[in-house]
């Protein structure tokens, strides 16, 4: 499965930032393998019935060093509409 990170900070420049750089980086590790994991077990054998092609996802994170909240967006790439309606239901459902 295809998963693409791309996480970004903003606010670096802060002095009084709540995270070190090392304690971002630690956080970051931590987000992708929790989402990679995540994505895994919803998608391990999905794949579009008509064209037998994976789903692909980029995720995009922007943490805030002045509010201290990770904003995560995900994108998702596929073959056709109708499996990309399909892989949406799954990313969409709890659990
Ligand atoms: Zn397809």
């Amino acid at each position: 499965m295809e998963i693409e990170f791309d996480f970004l900070t903003e606010g670096d420049e802060l002095p009084d930032a709540f995270l070190s750089a090392y304690e971002l980086d630690m956080m970051f590790d931590h987000t992708r393998q929790s989402i990679r994991k995540g994505l895994e077990r919803k998608f391990d054998a999905i794949m579009c019935t008509d064209h037998c092609v994976a789903p692909k996802f980029k995720i995009t994170g922007l943490y805030n060093n002045e509010t201290e909240q990770m904003d995560i967006q995900y994108h998702v790439d596929t073959c056709c509409k109708l499996f990309l309606v399909r892989v949406m239901a799954i990313l969409n459902k709890k659990g």
